[in-house]
């Protein structure tokens, strides 16, 4: 708040007011690399997961010419539009295949590799089904195949371990609004053997990596964000992880329910389900009316009919991923809060299942 009330300051002026600015930067991206054990130069503040997604894979073949990159298949579409971007100028693009619990399949990465890649990049925890991925295994058998490795870790940092050094990435990209911090900023962490040109070119902020003045206050709360995330990191994947498997009880309990995923480590927060004959969409916009914020697929994806590619590419039919819910608990829900939740969604599937029946009749 002070950032957006009372200091006006730009980090570039060399007068008081700028160096108040650039003390708040400078400390937002000390508790940013904090978080994620990484050095404090490495942090390059964006606008957004987004941002650094697009950074990170138009940055590292911006002064390359056409070769291979290689992708996930349940990427972000930030990572999937990017690579497609890049499709378009010539660029061969593998996409790296996971199983039914969307871990990636090791033999998909060495046939991946046999083209040497440029890049490789694969998320290290999904936005829908929560499947944390083995980066430091991967990363190994990246590096050895000699190519770059990148984590989208926008989903993870904050809700579990995340170690720059330890995953092995030349490159990681994370997003605040996902730890409780505001919209509309994130970072890159780049590690230092890494050439990434500057795909934004102006006044030089960020050691020349990314210009265009710094968004103060938004730096400021990521860092605050990242600061109380580190601190609450082991209380949190308690709690919400408690929380999670009273959540998967009561939808076995419902019956009929296949939760996604769930062989799969995962996030302590996500619960993915699919609903034979439900259309995920009118049961969120039912739930909705009751006070449950949930998501049909991904939210980015919300109001489009078609499946989750996400659930798809885990091999799951399309009329079950197409019934998809996804639950994300927050650290102020309670136990009372899942319990109103499954007495909820049992209601709602009874009358929708009684309405679908009346409409068939
Ligand atoms: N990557 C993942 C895995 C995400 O879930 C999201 C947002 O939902 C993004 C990237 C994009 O981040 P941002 O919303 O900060 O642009």
């Amino acid at each position: 708040m002070p950032y957006l009330t009372g200091h006006h300051g730009n980090p570039s002026s060399t007068h008081r007011f700028g160096r108040l600015a650039r003390a708040a930067v400078d400390t937002a991206r000390e508790q940013v690399a904090e978080l994620v054990h990484a050095h404090p130069s490495q942090v390059v503040f964006t606008s957004g997961g987004t941002e650094a997604n697009n950074f990170a894979i138009k940055g590292v073949v911006a002064d390359r010419g056409p070769g291979s990159i290689a992708i996930g298949a349940t990427e972000h579409p930030s990572v999937e539009n990017s690579a497609a971007a890049l499709k378009k100028n010539g660029w061969r693009i593998s996409t790296l295949a996971v199983d039914r619990q969307g871990r990636l399949r090791e033999n998909t990465l060495e046939q991946a590799l046999a083209l040497s890649p440029v890049l490789v990049s694969v998320m290290m925890a999904n936005n829908e089904t929560g499947t944390i991925q083995n980066i430091a295994a991967i990363s190994q058998v990246v590096r050895t195949g000699g190519a770059l490795m990148h984590t989208d870790a926008v989903q993870a940092a904050g809700k579990i371990e995340v170690d720059f050094i330890a995953s092995g990435v030349h490159l990681m990209s994370l997003s605040a609004h996902k730890l409780n911090g505001p919209k509309g900023v994130g970072a890159l962490v780049v590690d230092k053997t890494v050439d990434l040109p500057p795909l934004q070119h102006g006044g030089g902020q960020e050691k020349n990596r990314r210009s265009g003045t710094e968004n103060v206050a938004g730096i400021a709360g990521f860092g605050m964000a990242a600061s109380l995330a580190k601190a609450q990191l082991a209380d949190y994947g308690a709690r919400t992880g408690n929380l999670r498997n009273r959540l998967e009880s009561g939808l076995r309990a419902i019956g009929g329910i296949k939760i996604f995923a769930a062989e799969a480590a995962r996030l302590p927060n996500t619960v993915c389900f699919g609903m034979p004959d439900i259309d995920g969409e009118t049961l969120l916009l039912n739930l909705d009316r009751s006070g449950f914020a949930i998501s049909s697929g991904s939210a980015c994806a919300s109001g489009n009919p078609e499946p989750s590619p996400i659930l798809l590419a885990m091999g799951v039919e399309p009329t079950l991923a197409r019934s998809s819910i996804r639950v994300s608990l927050a650290s102020g829900n309670t136990e009372e809060d899942i319990d109103l939740f499954i007495a909820a969604l049992s209601t709602q599937r009874g009358q929708l299942r009684r309405m679908a029946g009346r409409a068939v009749g």
